[in-house]
């Protein structure tokens, strides 16, 4: 991935004020998106999606249609000169055939989304820091953000320019148009961090496009099971929100939700819980904390408390939260939960993920 931005600033170098000054997440993004695209190779309908979403997305950056067909020649160049003498001409074909694909699909996708904004501005309404390395924001986006429970959105602040960082979105869309974001301070996280303690009401921040595939199928009724650690209760949250203001029978679908934390002052939107739980009379509620034998309720970290119940193949399922979490929940779930009807984004780059 560096040799392939080399090549790209050395031969354009006006290109390099798009991207950050940092480049390492940068690369680390490339490489995770061209392991995904070749795991996806056999799920065409899942490729489609992750690659519109992606060429949505890229319209944040100032991409360009021209800017496909150079990045698609210098990824070629680049894979070329690493391969050595094992880049044959089969390989070289199926790399063009894979790069056209990508680039094309993208393109097209950005094409489609010309009537919509590539960025939002929104201002941060609401600022509540709910301990000392979380807090809940409000932002009200200057024009109508369109999303779907469960996804999230990318977030750059002021003090970071051209630095992106992913967030669920926690709440089912509002009449008003709000949102809240669901922030845990990183050390040394730049945007999280910012976020956090340098963010005060008043400020404006940049929103690109919802992504994500973690959404309920609202045509189904089967029962629910969602896993939350951490900030993952936040698309969770959504979910459920979205769940309960459907109309009809299939709001009476069941719904368990596993919350887990360290200790029960780090379960820091107990209230919304509540608020959940009273507005929802099919949810019930099981907070899992791993740090805290004195406490009521199961203990023990949130995948080893799963386990211990029944299967779950009969339901839809949704894991968020931190990547060690959602890794060792998927594993738990492996035999336990039916593939198809597994829904996840994990936060973090390094998280085993499953196609939705
Ligand atoms: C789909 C998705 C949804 C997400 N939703 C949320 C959310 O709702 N709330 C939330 O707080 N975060 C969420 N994240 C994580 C978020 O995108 C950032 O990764 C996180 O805020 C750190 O960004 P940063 O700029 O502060 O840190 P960086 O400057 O990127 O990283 C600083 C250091 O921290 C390490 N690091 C980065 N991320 C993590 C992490 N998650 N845990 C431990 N170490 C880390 C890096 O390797 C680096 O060494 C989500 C991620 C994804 C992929």
């Amino acid at each position: 991935m560096a040799y392939f931005y080399s090549l790209l600033f050395t031969a354009n170098p006006e290109l390099r004020a798009m991207f950050p000054l940092a480049m390492d997440g940068q690369r680390r993004a490339l490489s995770a998106a061209l392991a995904r695209c070749a795991w996806s190779m056999d799920n065409p309908q899942s490729l489609h999606e992750y690659l519109a979403q992606l060429g949505r997305d890229h319209r944040k950056y100032g991409v360009q249609e021209q800017h496909y067909q150079v990045f698609g020649g210098t990824l070629a160049s680049a894979l070329r000169l690493i391969n050595g003498s094992s880049w044959d001409q089969e390989t070289a074909a199926a790399w063009h055939t894979a790069i056209s694909h990508i680039c094309s699909v993208m393109a097209a996708a950005a094409q489609d989304a010309a009537a919509e904004p590539p960025w939002w501005a929104a201002e941060v309404i609401r600022h509540e820091r709910r301990c000392r390395d979380l807090a809940v924001l409000t932002l009200r986006p200057g024009e109508p953000f369109p999303y779907q429970p469960g996804q999230y959105l990318s977030v750059q602040v002021l003090q970071w320019p051209r630095v992106w960082r992913n967030y669920s979105i926690a709440n089912a869309p509002r009449a008003d148009g709000t949102l809240d974001l669901h922030i845990r301070a990183i050390p040394g996280g730049q945007v999280s961090t910012s976020l956090v303690q340098d963010t005060r009401a008043g400020d404006t921040v940049l929103l690109g496009p919802a992504r994500g595939t973690m959404v309920a199928d609202h045509s189904s009724a089967r029962d629910i099971l969602c896993i939350a650690g951490g900030t993952g209760f936040a698309p969770i949250k959504a979910v459920i929100e979205g769940l309960a203001a459907q109309p009809g029978r299939r709001a009476a679908r069941r719904i368990r939700l596993f919350v887990g934390a360290r200790r029960r002052p780090d379960l820091y939107d107990l209230p919304e819980l509540a608020r959940l739980q009273s507005q929802c009379a099919q949810l019930e509620v099981i907070t899992a904390l791993s740090d805290d034998p004195g406490a009521r309720g199961p203990h023990g970290l949130l995948h080893t408390v799963v386990r211990q119940q029944a299967s779950w193949q009969d339901c839809d399922v949704f894991v968020s939260g931190p990547p060690g979490m959602v890794r060792a929940t998927l594993r738990v779930l492996a035999h336990r939960a039916s593939d198809e009807h597994l829904y996840c984004d994990p936060h973090g780059e390094a998280a085993a993920r499953r196609p939705a």
